[in-house]
C-alpha cells in the first residue's frame, strides 16, 4: 500500500524542496516548515539566505555530495557512510520530539536520495511529509525561457541522469526533451552516448549551470558538439537539456532544423554586470 501522511497526524520531519537557487525559490509551504523546525538538516546546494527563516533552529550541515558527487553511488562505500549517518540523525532529532527539516536541494523527489531517508524513517515509525520544490530541469527552462513541452511536438519530458551506481556513464532516447543532471564534468562523453544512442548530432542542446542564481549561465548547442560547452561551465552545477524542450522560441521544433542553432552561443540568463565572472561577457541579456 502506498503511505500517504496520515491528516492530524503528528509528523515529525518535512523534507523540503529548497529549489535550485536563491532563497526566495522555496515554496511558502517550505518556508512555513522551515520557520517551525527546531533543527534542520541542509546539504550544500541550499541558499544560505534560508537561513533567516529559522534564525532559532539548529542548522546542521549534512552536504557530503555538493554538486559534483554521485548521489547513486556504490553501496557499501564511503558515499553510503554519509547516507546512513544522515538516516540516523533524521531519526534521532526527530525521536528527541524536535521538530525536523530536512532541506534538499531542488526537489527532494528528484536525484535527492529521498528513498532511503523515507526508509529509515518508516523503520523507526516516525511520521513524515514531503514539501516538493522547483527541481534544477524546471530552473533551467525557466531561465532560458524554453518550455520543457511544446504543443503538437513535445509530449513527454524524462528527467535522466547519465550516471550509473557503477560510475559508468549510459545514455539513450527516452522522450521528446531529455534534462540530464549530474553530467556537467563529462559533456563531451555524454555528447557521444547520445549520438550513438540514436540523438542526430544536430539536435538541440542546451547546457544550464547554477539555475536560479543570479550568476546563471546557459549555453547552446547541438549534441554533436557538447563537449564545447566544458569550460564555459566548470566547477558549476550543470543540467543539460536536449530535444524539443531546447530549441529557442519561434524555431521549428520539428522537424530539427540544424540551420537555425546557433552553435555554442551563450544565451541569456542574467546581466552581466550581475557577476564579475570573465565568463559573464559570453552572456547576452536575452534568449
Ligand atoms: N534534487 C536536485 C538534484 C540533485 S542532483 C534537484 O531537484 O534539482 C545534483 C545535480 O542537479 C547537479 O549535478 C546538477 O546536474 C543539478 N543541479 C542542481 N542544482 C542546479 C542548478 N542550480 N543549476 C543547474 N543544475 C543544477
Amino acid at each position: 500500500m502506498t503511505h500517504v501522511a496520515t491528516p492530524g497526524a503528528d509528523v515529525r520531519v518535512a523534507f523540503v524542496g529548497a529549489g535550485p537557487g536563491e532563497a526566495d525559490l522555496i515554496t511558502v509551504r517550505g518556508a512555513a516548515r522551515l520557520q517551525e523546525a527546531d533543527v534542520v538538516l541542509f546539504d550544500s546546494l541550499a541558499d544560505p539566505a534560508l537561513r533567516q527563516l529559522a534564525p532559532n533552529a539548529r542548522w546542521i550541515d549534512v552536504g557530503k555530495r555538493g554538486f559534483s558527487g554521485v548521489p547513486h553511488a556504490p553501496r557499501g562505500g564511503k558515499e553510503n557512510t554519509g547516507q546512513d549517518t544522515i538516516n540516523a540523525l533524521l531519526v534521532k532529532h526527530a525521536q528527541s520530539g524536535a521538530q525536523v527539516v530536512r532541506l534538499k536541494g531542488g526537489d527532494p523527489s528528484v536525484f535527492g536520495r529521498l528513498e532511503e531517508e523515507l526508509a529509515a524513517l518508516a523503520t523507526a515509525g516516525i511520521e513524515c511529509e514531503v514539501v516538493p520544490g522547483v527541481t534544477a530541469a524546471l530552473a533551467a527552462a525557466a531561465a532560458t525561457q524554453r518550455p520543457l513541452t511544446r504543443r503538437g511536438a513535445g509530449r513527454s519530458v524524462a528527467l535522466t541522469t547519465a550516471m550509473t551506481q557503477s560510475g559508468d556513464l549510459v545514455a539513450g532516447r527516452h522522450a521528446d526533451t531529455e534534462s540530464f543532471y549530474m553530467a556537467g564534468k563529462q559533456l563531451a562523453a555524454l555528447s557521444r552516448r547520445l549520438v550513438a544512442a540514436g540523438w542526430p548530432a544536430e539536435t538541440p542542446a542546451l547546457v544550464v549551470s547554477r539555475a536560479g542564481w543570479p550568476d546563471q549561465i546557459a549555453s547552446e548547442h547541438g549534441v554533436g558538439t557538447l563537449g564545447d560547452a566544458t569550460v564555459l561551465h566548470s566547477g558549476r552545477p550543470t543540467v543539460v537539456t536536449i530535444g524539443v524542450g531546447a530549441t529557442a522560441i519561434g524555431t521549428s521544433a520539428e522537424p530539427i532544423d540544424a540551420s537555425r542553432m546557433t552553435t555554442a552561443s551563450a544565451t541569456g540568463a542574467a546581466p552581466a554586470a550581475a557577476s564579475s565572472d570573465p565568463r559573464a561577457e559570453a552572456r547576452s541579456s536575452t534568449p
